[in-house]
């Protein structure tokens, strides 16, 4: 019996890290089709990441050589603070956050996390100080407690319980019948996009990362589902340092500093109140949207 158990336990667990590693490619911050082709470098060692501090220098970048994205981006994330990246639709808002995860390497500049080159770091450890909340969750066929579990799979029971605390998502699992044994995925329960995204968070709490990278969804969630997110998201952020790509200017106006980006360039830095005062780019967005709201 002990036998068979071991191969079919052997296959589960291949089974389950090439199932992680799709779902990983899958969420990366909405992922096109072209697969990169990023690789440690001969003598890379881990990343020893204990602050989660952040700097860009003269980073430029493009995906195709002849469209500049990224132009001479510099700016500095203090280790636990809370900086929103915010822009028109197609400024590199979301570019940028895939050369902080190193997917693609980039043309000029650096890249430092506690002062070191990311660049001649393992990618293993890049990544596991980064935890990522997509616009778009990609929740596997299981349940709600798997899912989350994932964050780390050898998570003690009461480090899921609390993430599932902190992200504001009891009552959502209390009004189940089956509680957070539910089956969620394309075979299990549709959850909304609120719902995924407060599963995103718990992951990411879980997997406990120095640097936590959050993508506002662009579709809006009702008033109920936002304010929980903001409350998880809050949570996050105290422990962490994190980065909130922002659609919505309302939901980052507690942000220690926010970049604005414009075709790829840092046009202003501030927080809110600053920048309103400024009377440029972000005061002009931000009366864009009060109006439209
Ligand atoms: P949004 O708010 O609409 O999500 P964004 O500020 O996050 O936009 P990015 O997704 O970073 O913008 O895209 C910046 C530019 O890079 C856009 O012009 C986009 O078309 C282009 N782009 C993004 N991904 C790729 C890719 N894989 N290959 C080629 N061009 C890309």
């Amino acid at each position: 019996m002990i036998q068979l158990f071991l191969p079919l336990n052997f296959l589960g667990f291949v089974y389950r890290e090439i199932r992680r590693a799709l779902t990983d490619l899958e969420n990366m911050l909405g992922l096109l089709n072209r697969q990169p082709n990023i690789k440690d470098n001969n003598n890379a060692t881990p990343l020893k990441v204990t602050h989660g501090e952040i700097r860009f220098t003269d980073v430029s970048f493009s995906y195709d050589k002849q469209r500049p994205i990224l132009n001479n981006l510099s700016f500095h994330v203090k280790a636990g603070s809370k900086v929103a990246i915010v822009g028109t639709s197609g400024a590199g808002k979301s570019t940028l956050a895939r050369l902080l995860y190193r997917f693609y390497d980039i043309d000029s500049g650096e890249i430092h996390i506690d002062q070191q080159t990311i660049s001649q770091h393992t990618l293993q450890s890049l990544r596991q100080a980064i935890a990522i909340v997509p616009q778009d969750t990609v929740l596997f066929n299981s349940t709600i407690r798997d899912n989350i579990a994932y964050g780390r799979p050898n998570a003690s029971a009461e480090e899921i319980d609390t993430a599932i605390k902190l992200a504001h998502l009891n009552s959502f699992i209390n009004s189940l019948e089956k509680g957070d044994q539910t089956l969620v995925g394309e075979r299990g329960l549709k959850v909304s996009g609120g719902e995924k995204q407060r599963i995103a968070i718990a992951r990411a709490l879980l997997k406990n990362a120095a640097i936590l990278i959050f993508d506002e969804a662009t579709s809006a969630l009702d008033s109920h589902s936002e304010q929980a997110i903001l409350s998880a998201m809050r949570e996050v952020a105290n422990q962490h340092t994190s980065l909130v790509i922002a659609h919505r200017l309302s939901t980052i106006t507690d942000a220690d500093n926010i970049l604005v980006l414009h075709d790829g360039k840092l046009v202003e830095q501030g927080n809110h109140q600053t920048l309103l005062a400024a009377h440029g780019e972000y005061a002009r967005m931000w009366q864009r949207q009060q109006t439209t709201e």
